[in-house]
């Protein structure tokens, strides 16, 4: 039956039909169901949500569902030995200790099994030592440290405010320059908006409320003990000692009521402006107290066990092909990965396990992690080729917000979030890492994206600087509950719902679509984009490129080359005789392919599992996403090398990567014969 119009016109149909389908009730409900009882990875609890969607999925009629077990490395705080912070005496007397959980929310007094705030895989240990308050513990926060205020953090316990990076990152960073542990703090000036009350009274973080969450520096590994391949039974494991990314120190999260107490009587130091807080202390950087505490110290007590468990995926499926009852085009696959907050465990696995098919088969990748973080708009973060498709759907779907009945998502996204700089559209953001897409995206090239409703970023970055990668004030807290969404975030679901059409009708069009709706184009208006920042940065070091014959002509040419590329095959598909499926099959796996083109098999220096040569999460922050990457860590801090010729021979290896990678990326989309 399909001529190309008769197959898009029904397709749009279809999707107009699924679109309106979506109820926010539904929406409501399923959260409530999933929110009534704590479900850690590797629990009894979250198998058995594990069973339900099962169930749930079948009921829906997906062909076919399956549990997929992994046996991986968690990490659950020991209950007989409680985790704690202590100031002690000369003699070792406790003065003071931390909390040893949160005061629970009202309605779940009576739930058992709450997890008290803890760094998964924490080092286990008691070290002793004198404070050290470095800021948000990002890498520039210490070189500020020792370069310009002088302090070492050899032997220290540092301090660190939560926000701004990934806290895997900070716990690296304090190791890197040697502290002997480190305590994570959640600052109001972070995680409570002004005019804002504490839960339960509006959404910002009480004082007793600490952020949960695994501080692990995997680089895409996966389950630590078994780095490239799927953690079954059989599987060989590494020991504990050579596990991926483990922390060699103590970690420990805390409130900013406990915090108070840790840094009031801080000497040393006041830090520049930009270091303090919102707290009624004066943020000294230390080391140690003042005084008549200088004799104080502070004691970490952590006993955190890690543990290999077992875990469960849900894998549903619905088989693509033209038959009677409709069904896309091309075969869903349906997951809900196990463990992502213990390091993107469930779906890394899956990836390692199913890569030979994924690479081979692949279209694309959607995520569904947290589906809103923020009241204000869309927030989309994808690759380059999905743009296009990323504006068409929103074109489709109506704003959420109240009083803008017949306005559409794109539209209300756009005018809140117009991105200025670039091109008169919405912003649509790089990926970064910190969730469930990595190891697709990343590791196996295939083109993904990402979609939730956030706040307001102009008004963030103007109080602080961190507004991007806090997510929201209760994260990770006991206060993140059902009642948080249903009387601040979203009251009427309809922002989640907006979030899902988006999330569904991607899906829908790259599933059902005749031609896969992938844009080559926007990839090379993105790599111009990335070719003049990285070169910018280069042309830091005018003297240096002189001296080191390094030059970006090879890149800019091979982005030239791209664009070029892309431009033809475009205008190729103009003309394709649309009811030729060989035709069609041709030209459709050039664009799957165009993502895998990407991948360099050696990945990034020292990150084997990161292998996309366009995009990697920073070596400073696994949220965020840096572009030509492996280019922008040869340069990184380049001027304080010890050996400038060797450093700058790695800045023309890495250009060469990056201009091979993207001139191969070119020739797939030529034509094939
Ligand atoms: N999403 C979780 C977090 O941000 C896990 C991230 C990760 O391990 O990459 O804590
Ligand atoms: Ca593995």
């Amino acid at each position: 039956t399909s001529t190309d119009t008769s197959h898009d016109a029904g397709s749009r149909r279809h999707l107009r039909e699924f679109l309106d389908e979506m109820r926010a009730e539904n929406i409501r409900d399923h959260l409530r169901k999933f929110t009534r009882l704590p479900h850690l990875a590797g629990t009894e609890q979250n198998l058995q949500l594990a069973e339900q969607i099962k169930g749930e999925w079948l009921a829906y009629g997906l062909d076919s569902v399956e549990m997929v077990p992994y046996d991986v490395l968690l990490s659950y705080p020991n209950i007989s030995q409680p985790n704690y912070i202590s100031i002690v005496d000369e003699l070792g007397n406790e003065m003071f200790n931390t909390s040893l959980s949160e005061p629970v929310p009202e309605g779940y007094e009576n739930v058992s099994d709450i997890v008290p705030p803890y760094s998964a895989f924490s080092a286990q240990g008691q070290p002793v030592g004198d404070l050290v308050y470095v800021n948000y513990g990002r890498t520039e926060d210490f070189f500020q440290l020792e370069r310009e205020m002088g302090i070492n953090v050899t032997g220290k316990i540092v301090i660190v405010r939560y926000g701004n990076v990934f806290r895997g990152n900070k716990v690296k960073n304090a190791m890197l320059h040697g502290a002997r542990g480190i305590i994570m703090f959640s600052d109001p000036a972070d995680y409570c908006a002004p005019g804002v009350q504490p839960y339960p009274d509006g959404w910002n973080l009480p004082g007793g409320g600490a952020q949960r969450g695994n501080v692990l520096n995997l680089n895409g590994a996966g389950d630590p003990l078994t780095p490239g391949y799927p953690a079954k039974e059989y599987t060989y494991r590494y020991n504990l000692e050579e596990g991926v990314g483990l922390p060699k120190i103590p970690v420990h999260p805390i409130g900013y009521h406990d915090a108070i107490q840790l840094l009031k009587n801080m000497g040393g130091d006041i830090p520049p402006n930009n270091w303090k807080g919102a707290l009624n202390v004066s943020y000294r950087i230390g080391p140690g107290f003042t005084d008549s505490f200088s004799t104080q110290k502070v004691r970490m007590n952590i006993h955190t066990n890690n543990q290999v468990t077992r875990i469960y995926n849900v894998i549903g499926r619905l088989r693509g092909a033209v038959e009677p009852g409709w069904r896309p085009r091309r075969s869903i696959v349906f997951a809900s990965w196990d463990a992502e907050e213990f390091g993107l465990l469930g779906s890394t696995e899956w990836a390692e396990e199913n890569a030979k098919v994924l690479q081979e088969r692949a279209v694309a990748y959607i995520n569904a992690d947290s589906a809103i973080e923020g009241m204000y708009t869309l927030r989309i973060d994808c690759t380059p080729s999905l743009h296009t498709l990323v504006y068409d759907i929103t074109k489709q779907v109506s704003s959420p917000e109240e009083g803008e009945e017949g306005l559409s998502l794109y539209e209300s996204w756009h005018k809140r979030d117009n991105w200025t700089d670039d091109r008169d559209a919405p912003r649509i953001s790089k990926l970064g890492s910190g969730s469930d897409f990595e190891a697709y995206f990343i590791r196996l090239g295939i083109a993904a994206g990402r979609a939730r409703y956030t706040k307001n970023r102009v008004r963030g970055t103007l109080k602080n600087h961190s507004c991007f990668f806090i997510s929201y004030p209760v994260y990770h807290s006991v206060y993140e509950t059902f009642e948080l969404v249903e009387r601040f975030y979203d009251p009427s679901f309809r922002k989640l719902r907006a979030v899902a059409q988006v999330r569904g009708g991607l899906i829908f069009l790259l599933a059902d679509s005749q031609l896969l709706p992938l844009d080559a184009s926007q990839y090379a208006g993105s790599l111009t984009k990335y070719a003049h920042t990285i070169a910018q940065l280069g042309q830091k070091h005018p003297d240096a490129l002189v001296k080191y014959g390094v030059s970006f002509d090879s890149l800019f040419s091979a982005v030239e080359n791209f664009t070029v590329a892309a431009r033809d095959f475009h205008e190729r598909l103009t003309t394709l005789d649309r009811t030729d499926p060989i035709q069609i099959r041709m030209v459709n796996d050039q664009l799957m392919y165009l993502e895998r083109a990407f991948v360099d098999p050696l990945g990034l220096p020292g990150r084997p599992f990161y292998r996309h040569v366009i995009f990697a999460p920073s070596s400073h922050n696994k949220y965020a996403g840096e572009s030509f990457p492996g280019i922008y860590d040869a340069l990184f801090d380049i001027e304080r090398t010890a050996n400038p010729k060797e450093a700058w021979d790695e800045v023309r290896r890495q250009i060469s990567i990056a201009a091979f990678t993207v001139q191969a990326a070119a020739m797939t989309l030529t034509p094939p014969a």
